[in-house]
């Protein structure tokens, strides 16, 4: 039967600045899910999105029509309250990989779907992807075997997991249609809301290494993510977190892995473990095993130093193919075939790191994508010798490149050197997170 409706009109009115019905907007996710209308034209229609935004309604229905575009799974047989996390992704944020295993090992169902690198940003998939073997495909009743059985799984969109988010995802990626609030607070919700969980926490990132520039953007992403979670009777808290400068010091698939293995064996990076505790204290609250997000963040300290955080993490690793012997040795993963490094060009403090800057050299060099077909190369990456606020000589490392593109090593080099600042003044400290968003509105961050 003809549809009433026309792609060409829809992206023409989004085109023109004009509002879309929320018909319109199903009947562009349906075609486009059900292969109807291809790449081109849903670029084009991301392109008028992102250039002219959706209102309230015009996003809510966004949401609808991709979560709708795929199955709402109900893990209503696996007991307890099923909580999970999103990052609107960052550099260096591999938080998922750490806070993951340590909520499940309290009890606490975690059923978490992930996403793949987007533009600058690292995916937890990728990450997880690097570990041999690991594999995060699979179809429901497997994902639901694995959650029911470790009260954990790491995987990735299944077929019926809100299919148009995968294609979208893949799409935005590739042409510059990402840093939207409604494009983005669609995709994350309609993923998170399929998967089956009761309650969630974000992880709004805000600065250079964020798709949210300023907090006062990061806000009304948080906000507007919160919103939805609410509407669909999700308990959903949201923090603003600080991303002027990559998380830990290891960007890249199996660096990243690497640093979250030290993590969960006690050894992690401050800014890691500070944001970690609080969103696993959060998610452990909203689990019921904790009175007080306090409370939830010393259960959180004491599953990684009891052990059961990296048990825990063992077990995932083997359920999914990964190769164990990697996680308990990560020292006989092989290494990328070139590294070079990035010197200081003067002394004093480090000042500023352009996080987006290091994200791109990042992709240059393997570690993400810049068409939707590449694959990814799980060695690449960069380690941090030197953050904010550390004193450099003339001279000194500031960052080691590992890639197997020796044609990258070049530019990414220009990139890495031009992202960092060294001035001569210590720059005064930020806290690591600014805000707290819940159903009653956002607020200054305090414990
Ligand atoms: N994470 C997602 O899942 N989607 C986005 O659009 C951005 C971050």
């Amino acid at each position: 039967m003809e549809s009433k409706y026309n792609i060409v009109s829809i992206i023409r009115k989004k085109r023109d600045g004009e509002t879309l019905l929320n018909d319109e907007i199903k009947y562009l996710i349906d075609q486009y899910t059900a292969d109807e209308i291809p790449d081109y034209q849903v670029s084009a229609f991301l392109m008028a999105c992102f250039l002219n935004g959706l209102n309230d309604e015009e996003s809510a229905a966004l949401t609808k029509a991709m979560l709708h575009s795929g199955e709402i799974v109900d893990l209503s047989d696996v007991s307890g309250k099923k909580v999970d996390k999103h990052s609107t992704g960052g550099v260096g944020d591999k938080l998922s990989l750490i806070l993951a295993p340590i909520v499940a090992s309290v009890g606490i169902p975690v059923p978490m779907i992930s996403g793949r690198g987007l533009g600058h940003t690292g995916g937890t998939l990728d990450k997880l992807e690097s570990i041999p073997g690991f594999t995060v495909d699979m179809d429901l009743p497997r994902y639901k075997e694995i959650i029911n059985k470790h009260d954990l799984v790491l995987a990735g969109q299944t077929a019926e997991i809100a299919p148009a988010d995968k294609r979208l995802y893949a799409l935005r990626d590739v042409t510059a249609t990402v840093e939207s609030i409604p494009l983005i607070a669609g995709s994350i919700m309609s993923k998170k809301l399929a998967e089956g969980i009761d309650a969630l926490v974000l992880d709004v990132k805000a600065g250079s290494g964020a798709f949210m520039k300023t907090t006062k953007d990061a806000i009304k992403l948080g906000e507007a993510l919160v919103g939805i979670g609410t509407q669909f009777e999700k308990e959903t808290i949201a923090y603003v977190t600080n991303m002027n400068q990559p998380l830990g010091y290891k960007i890249g698939n199996w660096l990243e892995v690497e640093e979250c293995i030290d993590a969960m064996h006690g050894e992690g990076p401050d800014d890691i473990m500070e944001i970690t505790h609080l969103l696993a204290g959060t998610m452990i609250y909203l689990g019921d095993k904790a009175k007080t997000v306090k409370e939830g963040i010393e259960i959180s300290k004491q599953q990684i130093e009891n052990g059961e955080a990296f048990q825990k993490w063992l077990d995932i690793v083997k359920e999914q193919g990964g190769d164990t012997e990697m996680i308990e040795s990560p020292k006989k993963y092989p290494q990328a075939q070139y590294e070079f490094v990035i010197k200081a060009d003067s002394s004093g403090y480090l000042s500023e790191m352009n996080s987006y800057e290091i994200g791109m050299a990042s992709v240059e060099m393997g570690a993400g994508r810049k068409k939707k077909e590449d694959d990814v190369d799980p060695q690449a990456g960069i380690v941090l010798k030197k953050k904010i606020g550390d004193k450099v000589e003339k001279g000194e490392t500031i960052m080691v490149g590992y890639t197997n593109k020796s044609s990258a090593i070049d530019a990414a080099s220009d990139q890495l050197i031009g992202a960092v600042t060294i001035a001569e003044t210590k720059p005064e400290s930020v806290n690591l997170i600014s805000h707290t968003i819940d159903k009653d509105g956002s607020r200054a961050f305090e414990l």
